[in-house]
């Protein structure tokens, strides 16, 4: 509570001050941690006449302003109400999604660059929401973590991507997203034991993909469950790489099976002209070959970005460019084909850009 302010602005620059202060870098357990915060603001009288009303509008404009990005301050406005309220529906609607059979998966192809053959796909979850069309993901995961409907739903993308995995007419490696949430789940290892035994998908063929933000939680536990499913024999990629704070610091503290480059990345890998992002790309490339650890570029979308991944060396290619997600009767049509029908790898997609006449 700060009192004896006169304007607005006022609060806002102590919010700042006190943002600033929070990322200060310290030291923990040999570890450089930041800390970032978000906070809501709200002002007496207007926005509240008493104490509740006032912490309860703050506590809201807090909570979207987290769900777009942190790290930053936000004062309340009347849209945070109707904003709270489509929330609320959508999170109801998300509850009863997975018994209403609303969930699916898609999956993208990820494709070796030399020989152009597919050497799997990463699973992408899919809400047909009632009321209109595909929900833009960005949209719906962040709100299943907060409401922590994303253990369940979680539970139904691994269970589904391993049963449908087991009936390509190829037997490649399946990848699966995993959230901080499940990340903290104690029964996560038992859970994927238990679906590799009903589904039969041998542990290699699963890689599960995991985000700095998702390892970043309480480090104990995470390194266990880690080794668990290490123990399992599943592979373990970092996904988003380069994007973090401290990519890096993760490569020491865990032991990772692939590196995927953010797209991000690749995607400044257009222009040839330009130095810097081909220097960045070939130094994670290099990081990775030294660890010996295979790299995987995400969202490639021109041939230029392919030439350059490829001669810069990067293993495997994943992006509009080569194939866009698709349902799996798509994927398995793809993966019928015979080897080498796959040079350039082009095949039909839904949404794609491509022309339907250039698949074969
Ligand atoms: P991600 O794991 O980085 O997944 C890759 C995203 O990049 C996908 O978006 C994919 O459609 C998109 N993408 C692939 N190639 C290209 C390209 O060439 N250009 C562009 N512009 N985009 C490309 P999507 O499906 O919307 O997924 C977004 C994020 O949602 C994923 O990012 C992942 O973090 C999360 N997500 C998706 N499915 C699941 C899931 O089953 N569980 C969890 N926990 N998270 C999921
Ligand atoms: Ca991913
Ligand atoms: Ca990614």
């Amino acid at each position: 509570i700060q009192a004896d302010i006169e304007q607005p602005y006022e609060a806002a620059e102590l919010a700042q001050t006190t943002l600033d202060d929070l990322e200060q870098p310290f030291v923990l357990e040999h570890q450089e941690v930041r800390l970032r915060a978000t906070i809501g603001i709200t002002l007496f009288p207007e926005d509240g006449d008493n104490t509740e009303k006032l912490l309860q509008k703050a506590e809201q404009t807090m909570t979207l302003a987290k769900s777009r990005s942190r790290n930053r301050y936000q004062f309340y406005i009347a849209s945070v109400d109707s904003e709270m309220r489509r929330r609320r529906e959508l999170q109801k609607h998300l509850r009863e999604a997975l018994a209403r059979n609303e969930l699916h998966l898609v999956y993208q192809p990820v494709f070796d660059s030399h020989t152009g053959e597919p050497v799997g796909a990463e699973a992408l979850l899919r809400w047909t929401h009632p009321t209109g069309g595909q929900t833009a993901l960005l949209s719906f995961i962040p709100l299943a973590e907060e409401t922590g409907l994303i253990v369940p739903i979680g539970a139904w993308v691994l269970h589904r991507a391993c049963a449908d995995a087991v009936q390509w007419p190829r037997p490649l490696r399946v990848c699966v997203n995993l959230s901080a949430m499940q990340l903290r789940s104690r029964h996560l290892v038992d859970e994927v034991r238990r679906v590799l035994a009903v589904t039969g998908l041998p542990a290699a063929r699963l890689e599960f993909e995991l985000t700095e933000t998702a390892l970043a939680t309480e480090g104990g536990l995470v390194t266990e469950t880690l080794q668990g499913l290490r123990a399992l024999g599943v592979g373990l990629a970092l996904d988003d790489f380069g994007t973090g704070f401290s990519s890096l610091a993760y490569l020491q503290r865990f032991r990772f099976d692939r590196l995927k480059i953010d797209r991000s990345f690749v995607q400044s890998l257009a222009d040839p002209a330009e130095e810097t992002p081909r220097a960045l790309v070939g130094a994670i490339l290099g990081l990775a070959d030294a660890l010996g650890l295979p790299c995987t570029a995400e969202g490639g979308e021109t041939t230029q970005q392919r030439v350059a991944l490829t001669q810069l060396g990067c293993g495997s290619l994943q992006g509009y460019l080569l194939a866009r997600p698709m349902p799996v009767a798509a994927l398995a049509d793809l993966l019928a084909q015979p080897p080498g029908a796959g040079q350039p790898a082009r095949p039909a997609a839904p949404r794609s850009p491509v022309p339907a006449a250039a698949s074969a």
